[in-house]
């Protein structure tokens, strides 16, 4: 995820460059670039760092002369935030220019086809190989940016919306969008583009939002003309009026960036498993894994330590690796782990988690591992953080910034990374039948669709927010897969509405937590149809029968709690190991809709930071 702005008209393009910029570095904020072109020449910047350092950089380094540019700021998933992986990137004749916000899968063997072919890299990006394979397509064929790219966007996997600029050609932008946002906004003879109508709110409202697989040469005194990437087929633009604020835009038209990052799941969890998950073929392919594979299938244990919801996805994997892939896990508090003198060998694997790669506890526990000789892999969201320099190899989750506090697609991003993981692991090892581990491939790619539908439960959500929004506490409870969510649902709904809340494995109740509940106390049960069902079932039974008031998440058309429950909130049918990804959607939105009703700071929760760096 990063955000992308174009223009080309009669302005000075730098200042609208810069000012968009800043509106989306809510995108990504780990580098950032731009190239402008002044009648003769491209003139490119670019830096490790926020937009600002840009500012700073291009003061000294080029003229901001010109009126057409086109400007980056990035949320790196291939290669280190630095000064040469920044976007834009050139293309080895030093013509074309490009900025690209997503993925390229199959970046590597057309790298090693370019390789062949005399072209050079600077950078580790995949969004290298992508200029420089439109480059080779116009030089082949001798035909103009637009069909270059084109042709060369149809030998593409992946994700991406760019924005391409050929210096003997100056009067067009050719923009194109598959699974990335891209937005144009259309002016009195000039045109700006961006990841979303922020950069240019107050020059036009007039915008056509790309849909997929579309393109679109922009270009000055022309109509604009929107094709199929496919078939080249002409598409009418619908020109849309934007009636949003800056401050609405910028949330993608949420009130906050937690129900935009909750949203977000269905798309990031697909990101996240892009280029890995082949389930067609059967395969799950992970470089740090395939590299490292003897290190895991001869582990002792695997030792996983976290803090907060990071803690909470360990525990959902402890399940997945052992029922999986038959090895011995052991979840541990990052902070705890560190202190108690831990007996770790060098047979064992411990596995990081964070979703900043910069917890401070979580930092200290790799380092006293390595020390002692365990391998350390790591699971962190941003790229070249303290946790994937540390740490022997590691999986990126692709969630792309997260911004909200309250930790909601890192949660499901990081199940996903570990979910995969077992799988491979399971392959590996044998200890998944056959059938058994392609049903759960296949499963996997249909999570994002199901995910989707479970934010169909948000009016549900709401409605029992209404009812219970002035509880004082709360209980969640959930069975084998599920009580790490009904921690991760009692955590989220602590952190932004401030109401006590905990989460307890649904048996365990009968210890204690069942003398807490009366009339006034609302426990929310997970409760789906694969899993522990009928145990969960007689739970049900023993709170009502001391009149606690039931939430239940259950398997759309469950009947049987149904009959019970006081409210009940239905998700799509899941198998038990990923229902957690499901199950934990309402409950997100629950926590959501009470804090937004009790008035609270959702996004920024008082005593809460985003990033713990202190023990
Ligand atoms: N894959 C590209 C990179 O790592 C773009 C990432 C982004 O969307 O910011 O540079």
């Amino acid at each position: 995820m990063c955000g992308i702005v174009g223009y080309i008209g009669h302005r000075e393009a730098y200042p609208i460059i810069i000012k968009g910029l800043k509106r989306l570095e809510y995108r990504g904020y780990d580098s950032a670039g731009v190239v402008l072109y002044d009648e003769k020449d491209l003139k490119l910047s670019k830096t490790k760092g926020k937009v600002s350092d840009l500012e700073e950089r291009v003061a000294k380094e080029i003229s901001t002369k010109g009126t057409i540019g086109i400007g980056h700021t990035r949320w790196a998933t291939h290669g280190v935030p630095n000064d040469v992986n920044s976007h834009p990137h050139l293309s080895n004749s030093g013509n074309l220019a490009i900025i690209h916000n997503g993925i390229i899968e199959n970046y590597e063997p057309l790298k090693k086809e370019l390789i062949k072919r005399g072209y050079t890299f600077k950078s580790d990006t995949d969004t290298e190989v992508l200029v420089n394979l439109i480059e080779e397509v116009q030089k082949n064929e001798n035909i103009k940016l637009g069909k270059a790219v084109q042709i060369a966007l149809n030998q593409v996997v992946g994700a991406y919306a760019i924005c391409v600029f050929d210096k003997q050609k100056p009067d067009e932008i050719v923009v194109a969008r598959l699974g990335s946002p891209l937005a144009i906004g259309i002016g009195e003879n000039e045109f700006f583009i961006a990841s979303d109508a922020s950069p240019f709110i107050e020059y036009t409202s007039n915008a056509i939002y790309l849909e997929d697989e579309e393109m679109a040469i922009v270009r000055l005194n022309k109509d604009l003309k929107i094709r199929k990437i496919k078939d080249d087929s002409l598409v009418d633009p619908y020109i849309q009026e934007l009636q949003m604020n800056l401050e609405q835009i910028e949330k993608g038209g949420y009130d906050h960036f937690m129900m935009k990052e909750i949203y977000e799941q269905p798309n990031v969890i697909k990101d996240t498993y892009r280029g890995r998950l082949h389930a067609n073929e059967g395969l799950i392919k992970m470089a740090g894994i395939e590299d490292n594979i003897d290190k895991f299938i001869n582990a002792q244990r695997i030792l996983i330590v976290a803090c907060g919801t990071s803690w909470h996805a360990g525990l959902v994997a402890e399940y997945i690796f052992e029922e999986f892939a038959r090895i011995p896990v052991e979840v541990e508090y990052a902070s705890e782990f560190r202190y108690r003198n831990p007996i770790i060998g060098d047979k064992d694997v411990l596995i990081a988690i964070s979703q900043s790669g910069e917890t401070a506890d979580t930092l200290a526990a790799i380092k006293l591992a390595k020390e002692k000789g365990a391998f350390v892999f790591g699971v962190c969201n941003v790229v070249g953080s303290s946790i994937s320099r540390e740490t022997h190899a590691g999986a990126y989750t692709h969630a792309g910034p997260e911004i909200g506090v309250a930790s909601t697609k890192a949660f499901t991003t990081q199940i996903t990374v570990l979910t995969m993981i077992a799988l491979r692991l399971a392959k590996a090892k044998g200890t998944l039948s056959i059938s058994d581990y392609h049903r759960y491939l296949s499963e996997l790619e249909t999570i994002p669709e199901k995910v989707s539908e479970a934010l169909h439960t948000n009016d549900s959500a709401k409605a029992i927010a209404t009812v219970f929004k002035d509880a004082t506490n709360f209980l969640y409870l959930g069975r084998g897969y599920n009580f790490p969510v009904a921690l991760e649902g009692a955590l989220k709904l602590k952190e932004i509405s401030y109401i006590h809340a905990e989460g307890y494995p649904a048996a365990e109740m009968k210890h204690g937590p069942i003398a807490l509940i009366d009339e006034q106390m609302p426990v929310v049960v997970i409760a789906p149809k694969q899993g522990h069902y009928d145990k969960v079932v007689s739970n049900i039974q023993e709170i009502k029968s001391r009149s606690g008031k039931i939430i239940a998440v259950v398997t759309k058309g469950d009947e049987q709690v149904r009959a019970l429950a006081d409210h009940v909130i239905e998700i799509p049918e899941t198998s038990d190991a990923m229902s957690p990804l499901l199950t934990t959607i309402p409950l997100q939105l629950l926590s959501y809709h009470i804090a937004v009703m009790r008035g609270c700071n959702v996004d920024q929760p008082r005593n809460l930071a985003k990033s713990v760096t202190v023990e």
